[in-house]
């Protein structure tokens, strides 16, 4: 099967200003990461916050550029097309956001939501943008008289299942889950991740799944790519890389996943200290000042991701079997 979604070497840079008469400094919010994603599959992105995830997330959907790299759509390069066919490609791609309270808008109804997407977009008449809303209103689990209400008048789960509604309303190819249940209470969390895979085994969407929560993303991911301070450190398929992590990092954030199956229990790794600024990352190796079993080559040669055990890894130690 062919990729819907293929990120080359994308690069998100950023001039951030610090006085009136002192240079632009550059942030690297995204340093370069590729990937291949499938209809139908979900790529799972990992990391604490500030790895450049959200960052990821936004040029992924179009909202920003990226400043370098190339980002595909059904073999497309987005940077490429021309206005129009730009246009039908952001359609392609949707996005759930964490938050389901700010994400709708409270003097909409939900039925208003739904059919603003199609009628932005010139899809339809009336009547016909009517009965798709009240279609994918049943398909997300809620009722046909939740048509007419107001956004306050649900509950997080449900509001979280409105703005998954309202962003499959385009039969996008591609929907980018920006921590789409880490807002939510647990007890509903497993509702909607379960209505995710159900929306995507019906539907063959392809998901880009953005979460800090490595315990949401073993039950989400067929692969995983595992980003600290905007690039991959870790990448491949998520039963190897859940059974056997690979980079300190991964192991790292893994070991203090809480997990039922005391067989998979891991002793737990603390990292010292906090990710370090994108404005001033570490030389080399950018986890070395965090990394428990750092070496002298660490702190002043960057590894490349090259393969490790089945997957991709950027870590020198690895990279010689040790
Ligand atoms: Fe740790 Fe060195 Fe591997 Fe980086 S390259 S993860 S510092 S061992």
């Amino acid at each position: 099967m062919s990729a819907v979604l293929v990120a080359e070497d994308l690069q998100r840079r950023y001039e951030l200003r610090r006085g009136l008469f002192a240079r632009p400094a550059l942030v690297h919010a995204l340093a370069g990461v590729s990937f291949e994603v499938e209809a139908g599959r979900t790529l799972a992105v990992v990391g604490e916050s500030g790895c450049g995830k959200s960052t990821l997330a936004r040029v992924l959907t179009m909202i920003e550029p990226p400043s370098g790299g190339r980002l595909l759509l059904d073999g497309q390069d987005v940077a490429a097309a021309d206005a129009a066919r730009r246009r039908a490609l952001r359609r392609a791609v949707q996005i759930v956001f964490q938050n389901p309270y700010g994400s709708l808008n409270p003097r909409q109804t939900v039925g208003a939501a739904l059919m603003e997407p199609l009628q932005v977009n010139g899809e339809g008449d009336a009547g016909a943008r009517e009965a798709a809303a009240r279609e994918m209103l049943r398909r997300v689990g809620l009722r046909d008289e939740h048509f007419g209400r107001w956004p306050h008048m649900f509950s997080g789960g449900q509001r979280q299942r409105i703005a998954i509604a309202r962003a499959l309303m385009l039969r996008p190819r591609v929907l980018v889950l920006d921590e789409p249940v880490s807002a939510l209470d647990v007890s509903v969390r497993a509702q909607v991740l379960n209505l995710l895979a159900d929306l995507q085994a019906e539907l063959g969407v392809a998901y880009v799944f953005v979460s800090h929560d490595l315990g949401v993303v073993r039950h989400m991911a067929d692969e995983v790519l595992v980003m600290y301070l905007g690039r991959a450190v870790e990448q491949g398929a998520r039963e190897a890389l859940f059974e056997a992590p690979q980079h300190p990092y991964t192991q790292a954030l893994l070991s203090a996943t809480p997990t039922v199956d005391p067989a998979a229990r891991r002793q737990r790794i603390v990292l010292a200290g906090e990710m370090p600024s994108p404005l001033a990352p570490p030389s080399g190796c950018a986890f070395h000042t965090r990394c428990p079993i750092a070496e002298p080559q660490c702190r002043s040669e960057r590894p490349l991701l090259a393969p490790v055990a089945g997957r991709q890894v950027a870590c020198w130690l690895r990279q010689q079997g040790r």
